[in-house]
C-alpha cells in the first residue's frame, strides 16, 4: 500500500517520529499523530474513524440529554417552537429556502488535510499552512491527471497499431 510506503519511508528519514506512531483503535491503520498524544493508543484515525465517533458521541450526547427532565422540557419547547414556525410557514404565500449546510464529505475533507497539514509539519518540522496543503494536493491532482491522460493515448496508440 502506498501509504505505509510512504509512512516507512518517513520514519526512516526521522526516526524521531518514531514515538508519534500510533494504530487505529477502530481500523487498525498506522498514522502519525501529534507528540502532545505520543504514546497514546486509545486515538481514532483521521482517514474517517474520528469523524465516525464524534458524530456518534454527539449522537449518544443529545440522547442523554433529552431524557433527563431538562432535556425533556427542552425538547417539548423546541417542538412547540417548530409547530409555531411550521404554521408561520403555511400562512406565508412565498416560502424561503433555508441556506444549505456544508455537506458532510467537506468536513470528512477537512479533518484529513488537517491530519495532512499536522503530519507534514511534524516532518519539515515546521508550521505548514492549510492553504500550503490544499495548493500540494491540488498540483498532486493535476498530475494524476496527467498520467492517466498519458496512459489513456498510450493505451490508444497500441490499439491503432494492434487492431482487435
Ligand atoms: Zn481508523
Amino acid at each position: 500500500m502506498e501509504y505505509y510506503w510512504l509512512l516507512r519511508s518517513v520514519l526512516r528519514a526521522q526516526p524521531h517520529l518514531r514515538t508519534c506512531l500510533t494504530r487505529c483503535r477502530h481500523c487498525g491503520i498506522f498514522f502519525l499523530t501529534h507528540p502532545r498524544n505520543a504514546g497514546r493508543h486509545n486515538l481514532r484515525c483521521a482517514f474517517g474513524c474520528r469523524e465516525a465517533y464524534r458524530k456518534q458521541a454527539a449522537a449518544q450526547r443529545t440522547a442523554a440529554y433529552y431524557r433527563e427532565p431538562r432535556g425533556k422540557k427542552k425538547k417539548a419547547d423546541l417542538n412547540q417552537r417548530r409547530r409555531n414556525q411550521e404554521a408561520a410557514r403555511r400562512g406565508q404565500t412565498c416560502g424561503r429556502k433555508t441556506p444549505a449546510g456544508k455537506p458532510p464529505s467537506t468536513q470528512a475533507n477537512s479533518v484529513i488535510v488537517e491530519h495532512v497539514r499536522m503530519v507534514v509539519s511534524l516532518i519539515e518540522g515546521r508550521r505548514v499552512k492549510r492553504r500550503a496543503i490544499l495548493q500540494m494536493a491540488a498540483k498532486n491532482r493535476r498530475q494524476h491527471t496527467m498520467v492517466r491522460r498519458r496512459k489513456i493515448d498510450q493505451a490508444v496508440l497500441w490499439l491503432n497499431e494492434h487492431p482487435p
